[in-house]
Order: structure tokens, then C-alpha cells, then sequence
């Protein structure tokens, strides 16, 4: 047995790293590719040498050419990057929790307010929509028009008063919503087209007099490269906890969505996908990181093959096993050495009956646990090793003192490797990897 794993692990042993020219010439294309997604100039390029960084340390893989490779790890940073720090809305202690947005007009604000009370409506709370947007003539009819739609209530001052005073509207507002029972106050704000001096103050000023829980900087995905400065000027000016990003159901690749995680490192939270209250959904980094790249089939021909491959090994070391009294503490160092090179596989071989609880074991085990193991199975005689039944106290102490672990660990060891060799028999007993080459049904 021990010399058949040993050929899968031969096979699954890396052939070196990937080489400088294979990372240069994909990461031209993703280049391209990220700024054919507007992601501003300077986030393509502190993006591609994180990804260049990181694939230099990487091992050819078995499964995916170099090309693939480099486009899975840029995928998976993409994805790192833009769902890092995902969290959900804060609350506050005592109600009502106050929610504010911000952002340029015509960014979706007022669309987003709708939204989000009903979202919030329909998970049982009872949000106050709040008109703090009094520079527009039709703004506060507008925002009334959606909580209409959205089935929840207005807080508006009222018409015909002459112009009124945001800041002040908005401190009323949160008596009100006490009044009247109301646990979430969301807060729509003016904006103007462009950055405006007049404009943040009053944003910041809202902010300071209402102290909000989140406030949530509201941005169009089509905005492209301005996303970069629009963002900063926010922060700069009124600051902010989240991204919400909208207008994803146009044709913009989404390149917004990098330039701002990547300039303000807040997360990005929400997306609004159409001017329908229900075009509305938590952000999701995974579609997002396929939308900028726009290589949406290279990465399921990346997925497709890398799961062929796990599949194939899977299969392999499942026949391996299946077949396998003579289940020794090496081959258990082996086994446990290659779940820590396959990452994924881990999961694959939680699926196979008989190793759920192998999985579990397996999931305990950190590299430094891994040393410590190897420590001990090679402080072992060969003897020792194909049959550890006879460790007995005085072997277990010099195995101990050689290999600098106490005792109880050595015996934890022994008595762990017994539970796989039980189930190994089990597996070998007849229930094999269903439906899969090798497997039995
Ligand atoms: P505000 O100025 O920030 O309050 O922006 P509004 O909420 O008034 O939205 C400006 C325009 O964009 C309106 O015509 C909205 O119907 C539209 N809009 C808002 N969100 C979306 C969206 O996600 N998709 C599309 N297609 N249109 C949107
Ligand atoms: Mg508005």
C-alpha cells in the first residue's frame, strides 16, 4: 500500500514555481482587462503587483496550466479584496439605529432609501424614512413616493415653510422615530453633480448631529475612474462605514467596485441592480470579481478542471484506501501531509462515507500540529511504524524524549491513528466512493 500512495503523491508533488514570464504575459491581459473595467489606473497597477507577488510563490499546479493558474489566483485576490471585512449592518443598542446616505445626486440615494426600508420591513423591523434632501424641489415628494411603494412611513418637514434646515430635520426625525416606535431611521441627504464644498459640509453636519450607526456612501458603478476622487472627497468630507453600489444593471463592468474597496478599504455592502424596489441584493464579491474580469468562461474551464483533477485524485487515493488493510503510521503521516497540499481536496474526502469523521480529525490539524506529528512517527523504529500496537510505556517515553513532545501526546498519536485504521478498514469493507471511477456504489 505504502508504495502505491506514495505514487499519488508523486504525482501530486509540485514541478517548481511559476516562472516570471508566464505571470508577465497573463498579467498584461488582466491588465487590460481591469482597465477595460474602468478600475482606476493607479488601483490596476498596486493590484497587479500584489497579484505578481503573490503567484511568484506559487507552485506549478497539476491540474491548470500557468495561464489558468495566474487567472485563479487573480480571481481569488479579486474576490479576497472586494468581499474582505464583509459585515452586515450595524445596529445600535438602543433604538432606533440610524442609517445615513451619501453621495452625488443622481447617484441613487433616494431609489436606495426605498430599498432598503422595504429590506428592512421585510425582515421585521420598522424603519422611518427620512427627507433630509431639501434642495431639490421634488426630493422629499420623491423619497415620499417611495415609501409609499415601500409600505413604510415618511418624516418630512412640512411644505410650504420655506427652505428647510436639513440638520435640524434630521435631529427631529430621531424624536419621532422614538415617538412613534420606529427601531431603524433611514436618512436620505442632498448631493450635488459634482464635488461640492456647501454640499459635504452639510452631509458632515447631519452626521454630527445624528450620530449614525452606519452611514452608507451611495455610488453609481458607472462612474468609473471618477469613482477614485468621489470617493476620497466622501471620506475626506463626511466619511463613511460602507459602499453601496448602484446602477449594476447597466453595461459598466463594475470597475467601481475595486477603485473604492481599494481607496477606502470599507466594504462594499449592498448592490442596486435597476430603479425597482426589489432590484436590490447584499453584495456579492464572487459575481462582482467575474464581472470586472469578464472571463467569466476561462473561469469556468478553470473550475471545470481543477474540479476534474480533485475529483481524479480523490478517486485515486479513495481506491488506494479502499483497498487497504496494511494501513500504516506512515501512510498516515502521508495521508495527513497531502490533505495539507490539496487544500480543496480535504473537502472531497469529507464526502466520502466513512470519512466524516476523518475530515474532522483532519480539520484539527495546523501545520505546526503536522510537524509535531511527523516529529514523533520519526523518532518511531521502522517496527514501531508498521505496527504501532506494540508502543508500550517504556517506547512511548523514548519516543517522547526524541521527538521533544510529552508522553500523552505520543499516546494521543497512537490511540488516533487506531480510529483512522478503524475506519480505513470500513471504507475497505465495502462502502467506496460513490460514483465516482474507482468508487463502488
Ligand atoms: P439620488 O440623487 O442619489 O437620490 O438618486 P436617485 O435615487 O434619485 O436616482 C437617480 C436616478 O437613477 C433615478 O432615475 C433612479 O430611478 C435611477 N436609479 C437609481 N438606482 C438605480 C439602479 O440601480 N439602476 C438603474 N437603472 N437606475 C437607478
Ligand atoms: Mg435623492
Amino acid at each position: 500500500l505504502s508504495d502505491r500512495l506514495t505514487s499519488v503523491f508523486s504525482s501530486l508533488r509540485a514541478k517548481g514555481r511559476l516562472s516570471d514570464a508566464d505571470i508577465d504575459a497573463t498579467c498584461r491581459e488582466i491588465r487590460i482587462a481591469l482597465l477595460e473595467a474602468d478600475v482606476a489606473l493607479p488601483v490596476v497597477k498596486a493590484f497587479v503587483a500584489q497579484v505578481k507577488e503573490r503567484a511568484r510563490g506559487v507552485e506549478v499546479s497539476q491540474a491548470l496550466n500557468p495561464a489558468q493558474q495566474v487567472v485563479k489566483i487573480v480571481n481569488e485576490e479579486l474576490i479576497q479584496i472586494l468581499g474582505g471585512e464583509t459585515r452586515r449592518l450595524r445596529y445600535a443598542k438602543n433604538p432606533p439605529s440610524v442609517i445615513m446616505l451619501a453621495g452625488l445626486q443622481g447617484a441613487g440615494k433616494t431609489t436606495l432609501a426605498g430599498k432598503l426600508a422595504r429590506w428592512l420591513r421585510e425582515q421585521g423591523h420598522v424603519p422611518l424614512l427620512v427627507a433630509c434632501d431639501l434642495q431639490r424641489p421634488n426630493a422629499v415628494q420623491q423619497l415620499q413616493v417611495m415609501a409609499e411603494r415601500a409600505e413604510v412611513a415618511v418624516y418630512a418637514p412640512e411644505p410650504g415653510n420655506g427652505v428647510g434646515d436639513p440638520i435640524a430635520v434630521a435631529r427631529q426625525s430621531l424624536e419621532h422615530a422614538t415617538r412613534q416606535q420606529h427601531d431603524i431611521v433611514v436618512i436620505d441627504t442632498a448631493g450635488r453633480l459634482g464635488i461640492d464644498q456647501e454640499m459635504m459640509q452639510q452631509a458632515a453636519d447631519i452626521r454630527a448631529a445624528v450620530n449614525p450607526d452606519e452611514v452608507l456612501f451611495v455610488v453609481d458603478a458607472m462612474i468609473g475612474q471618477d469613482a477614485v476622487t468621489t470617493a476620497q472627497a466622501f471620506m475626506d468630507g463626511v466619511g463613511f462605514d460602507g459602499v453601496v453600489l448602484t446602477k449594476l444593471d447597466g453595461d459598466a463592468r463594475g470597475g467601481a467596485a475595486l477603485s473604492v474597496r481599494h481607496i477606502t478599504g470599507k466594504p462594499i455592502m449592498f448592490a442596486s441592480t435597476g430603479e425597482k424596489l426589489d432590484d436590490f441584493d447584499v453584495f456579492h464579491p464572487d459575481r462582482m470579481a467575474s464581472r470586472i474580469l469578464d472571463m467569466g468562461d476561462v473561469l469556468t474551464l478553470i473550475e471545470q478542471a481543477q474540479r476534474t483533477f480533485d475529483e481524479q485524485e480523490a478517486a485515486k487515493v479513495a481506491g488506494k484506501l479502499a483497498s487497504g488493510d496494511n494501513f500504516t503510521l506512515e501512510d498516515f503521516l502521508e495521508q495527513m501531509m497531502m490533505v495539507r497540499r490539496m487544500g480543496p481536496i480535504k473537502n472531497l474526502l469529507g464526502m466520502m462515507p466513512g470519512m466524516g469523521q476523518m475530515r474532522d480529525q483532519l480539520n484539527e490539524i495546523d501545520d505546526r500540529h503536522l510537524d509535531r506529528i511527523a516529529a514523533i512517527i520519526r523518532s518511531m523504529t521502522p517496527g514501531e511504524r508498521a505496527d504501532p500496537k506494540m508502543i508500550n510505556g517504556s517506547r512511548r517515553a523514548r519516543i517522547a524524549k526524541g521527538s521533544g513532545v510529552t508522553v500523552t501526546e505520543v499516546g494521543n498519536l497512537v490511540i488516533r491513528f487506531f480510529e483512522a485504521q478503524k475506519m480505513m478498514k470500513r471504507v475497505a469493507g465495502g462502502i467506496g466512493l460513490p460514483g465516482m471511477p474507482g468508487g463502488r456504489k
